[in-house]
């Protein structure tokens, strides 16, 4: 285990600094660049003797909890019970509130128009706090609202722009090669999180700004520690209330509504686990234009892509439910808006096991092994429909990417793939080709002649005046 630091007086008004100084904009890495700033120095020792107390009074507090029993990641034995109690508590109050929004709603026959929001945030790098809390930087979200009886109804999809700290660009890029494909860039506009927090607020509220508490939004369980990194960033950009979001467990939602809807659903089983296993299928993983327009551009992207991902959710749900509520599905609302999807998505579930298998391991020819089974198990029909369908989803609001920014990241293949706007990039001939070539032979070879290939030094416009 590394030493720890030394915490002194000195050591919490570093901390001060540090979160004063970033409010300003100004980025450290570590604290060792804080200690060696002129300005803290100079701050340190113009405080008043009482200023300092405080922070030493700080210091002899730590010091004295130090004492208490640590895990062996360092961490308060303490405060992990406590947050364990916490966590225990908050998952009764959630299950409470499904089982009783639920029942209430099927008894007054309401179920099929009670409204869900499903969230999904992608993120560029992670880091570690000093609690050992692991931070998600959000790069993309996207949230549904969604109900049985109408399917999807609105969209809400972003992408976020940030600058990414110094020390995490290798992260970052591995993590976005590997998974989301969306490029974040050490410099540039950044996205304000408190106009995010507006527009999360009025699409969740309807525009209602006086509500004090927004219904709940539901995540799957592995983005459980994922989504709860952009609320503090939206909370704390917006000077709002800690608890205006509430993140319940879409997995305990699904299982709720398939112990009400299906006879047969085992009572004794445990419901989310169950209905994690049917979200897993991913029976809706392939269907065509339900990325967001971002993803929509980038080939091979779309398998992670948030807004994807949250309508592959609201599929699942109608899947199960609707026959058992005897509602009649349509297509792009509760299901993939071709009729052709059914057969394709389950030939295509084979190919996601490969997929899994192969992961992101890249051919010689510089094009993931991924994108090459998504590009040849597309059929022609599907292509054409890539290119010539606009989107079937409304998004509110999304990050406009300019094209410029986007070519970075798309293999040359996908040149021809169509993008969000249905426009179609033209092809350019190569511009490569040597200048023999061009301006002599069109249909042969050249010969090796003088004319063709002079020596080294000799003027060409003497052999092309010839001809
Ligand atoms: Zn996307």
């Amino acid at each position: 285990m590394p030493k720890k630091t030394q915490r002194n007086g000195f050591y919490y008004f570093m901390l001060d600094f540090k979160r004063r100084e970033e409010r300003k904009g100004n980025k450290f890495n570590d604290l060792r660049e804080i200690q060696d700033n002129p300005k803290c120095d100079q701050e340190w020792k113009a405080l008043s003797v009482e200023e300092k107390k405080k922070y030493n009074d700080k210091a002899k507090k730590d010091k004295a909890g130090a004492a208490e029993k640590r895990t062996g990641l360092g961490e308060s034995v303490k405060l992990l019970e406590k947050q364990q109690i916490e966590q225990q508590n908050y998952e009764i109050m959630m299950k409470e509130y499904i089982n009783n929004n639920i029942e209430q709603a099927y008894t007054f026959d309401q179920l099929d128009l009670m409204s869900f929001y499903f969230i999904h945030v992608n993120w560029y790098y992670t880091k570690i706090d000093l609690n050992n809390v692991v931070d998600y930087i959000p790069a993309e979200f996207s949230v549904i609202e969604f109900s049985l009886s109408d399917g999807i109804k609105r969209c809400y999809h972003e992408i976020i722009k940030i600058v990414v700290e110094t020390g995490y660009t290798r992260e970052t890029l591995e993590h976005s090669e590997t998974t989301h494909k969306i490029t974040a860039y050490n410099q540039g506009e950044t996205s304000d999180y408190k106009d995010l927090y507006n527009k999360f607020f009025d699409f969740i509220s309807c525009g209602d700004r006086s509500m004090k508490k927004l219904p709940p939004l539901y995540t799957s369980r592995k983005m459980k520690t994922v989504v709860p990194c952009l609320f503090e960033r939206m909370i704390a950009a917006a000077d709002a209330s800690r608890n205006i979001f509430d993140l319940f467990s879409l997995e305990y939602l699904f299982g709720t509504l398939m112990l009400r809807l299906n006879e047969e659903f085992p009572e004794s089983g445990n419901r989310a686990s169950l209905a994690e296993a049917e979200l897993e299928k991913d029976a809706f993983v392939w269907t065509p234009n339900i990325e967001c327009a971002y993803h929509s551009r980038v080939a091979g992207s779309g398998l992670y892509c948030s807004q994807s991902i949250v309508t592959q959710w609201a599929y699942t749900f109608c899947d199960y439910c609707c026959p058992l509520l005897k509602i009649k599905m349509i297509n792009g609302k509760h299901c993939p808006n071709n009729n052709d999807d059914e057969s394709l998505s389950a030939s295509m579930h084979s190919m996601r096991i490969k997929e899994d298998r192969i992961g992101t391991l890249k051919s010689n020819t510089g094009v993931s092994e991924l994108y090459r089974l998504q590009a040849s198990s597309r059929t022609r029909q599907e292509d054409e429909q890539r290119k010539k369908q606009g989107r079937d989803l409304t998004i509110i609001d999304y990050s406009e990417i300019e094209e410029e920014k986007t070519s970075i990241i798309v293999p040359s293949a996908s040149v021809s793939a169509s993008n969000s706007r249905g426009k179609q990039r033209p092809l350019r001939s190569p511009i490569s080709l040597s200048e023999v070539f061009t301006g002599y032979c069109t249909d042969s070879t050249p010969t090796l002649d003088d004319d063709n290939f002079p020596e080294i030094g000799a003027r060409k416009s003497k052999s092309r005046s010839k001809k």
